[in-house]
């Protein structure tokens, strides 16, 4: 039988009760979802930006999700935030991302849990650091909280991506094998950043057999007080979640899926990777060309090359690639990169004379 995915939806931030209540009127109205998400607490990345309404807001959610009839939850980052929580019967809590990549703050968070049933998810962490997710999780876990979910939110950064979080869609994939009975809910709108992005996002992560989405909504995103391109209206994420196909997985139990299987969805993550860091490459040969250009540069020095060739054949060795293999895939590459920065010199060439 095919399983509906759980759906969390909401706003990034609870901003006053009434964008909370209205938001969450709509939800059910267009939807059926499953818990209604808001950030009390926000953690941002850069000081100056809106922190969340904090204490006051977890009333609000809490209203909120009783007139609608549906569970609540919220991130919850230190003790205080526990205690309040559980204080104003929020029904779910999570961890955020950068909250689960500090150990200590799981660990202080664990601590105010012992002894109570309620359910928490965690979200990967901020860096892709698989064992990071896993021990946050195993924290919860020894506290003797029984029902976990994983979120996966990507991970961040420093190369420019279509992504605002790179899905890196293996690390998930690991942790499914590592945890086999922990459900995994997709957080499409941190991945993308972007609104266009959520539905392909949303798919990718039914067909790998995730469990559910968390999608942020808002009465009206273009106005949020954070992140409000990636927030739609509640009208919007019917039209997405209609879209969305469920597909029937080969085999039911998980436990027994076919290893290969999940292994050649770790091939198409991975390869997804490569061709993202390629055209990363590809665009800083181009800026090099640029640069080559401007200050009368040769393209090929004999001696970067040489230097390439051996820093990168340790590097495999290192690693335990063939050193041959990786000298073969350097050569296309570097052919192509030549090919680039000669067609900018000669489309340089060409507007000078016009
Ligand atoms: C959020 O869900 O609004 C949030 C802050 O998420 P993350 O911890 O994934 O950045
Ligand atoms: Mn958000």
């Amino acid at each position: 039988m095919k399983k509906r995915p759980y759906i969390i939806s909401g706003p990034c931030s609870a901003e006053t009760k009434d964008q909370l209540l209205k938001t969450a009127k709509q939800l059910v109205k267009h939807n059926s979802i499953d818990c209604l998400r808001a950030g009390i607490w926000k953690p941002r990345t850069r000081p100056n930006s809106f922190e969340g309404v904090g204490e006051t807001g977890l009333q609000w959610l809490k209203e909120t999700g009783d007139a609608v009839n549906l569970p609540v939850t919220t991130e919850v980052a230190n003790t205080r935030h526990v205690e309040l929580a559980l204080k104003n019967n929020i029904d779910i809590l999570w961890i955020g991302a950068r909250t689960v990549a500090n150990p200590f703050s799981v660990q202080e968070i664990a601590n105010a849990l012992k002894g109570i049933d309620i359910p928490v998810m965690v979200k990967n962490p901020v860096n892709p650091d698989l064992q990071l997710w896993v021990g946050a999780i195993e924290r919860i876990f020894q506290a003797g909280i029984n029902n976990i979910k994983a979120i996966h939110r990507g991970f961040s950064s420093f190369e420019k991506s279509a992504y605002r979080n790179t899905p890196k869609w293996e690390i998930p994939i690991e942790l499914m094998r590592i945890f086999p009975e922990i459900p995994i809910i997709c957080d499409p709108s941190h991945i993308g950043g972007n609104r266009s992005m959520i539905k392909v996002i949303a798919q990718k992560a039914l067909d790998l057999e995730m469990d559910g989405l968390m999608i942020e909504s808002h009465v009206s995103p273009d106005e949020a007080w954070s992140d409000s391109k990636q927030q739609i209206t509640p009208k919007k994420l019917q039209q997405i979640l209609s879209k969305l196909v469920v597909r029937e997985p080969k085999v039911n139990n998980k436990t027994l899926k076919n290893k290969l299987d999940v292994l050649r969805k770790k091939i198409d993550g991975l390869d997804e990777e490569i061709i993202n860091l390629l055209s990363n490459r590809m665009n800083t040969v181009e800026e090099i060309g640029d640069h080559k250009k401007d200050n009368e540069i040769t393209i090929l020095q004999a001696d970067r090359w040489k230097k390439i060739i051996n820093d990168r054949k340790k590097m495999a060795r290192e690693a335990g690639v063939s050193e041959d293999f990786i000298q073969r895939i350097l050569k296309v590459i570097h052919e192509e990169s030549i090919n680039i920065q000669t067609n900018i010199l000669n489309r340089k060439k060409k507007e000078k004379k016009t």
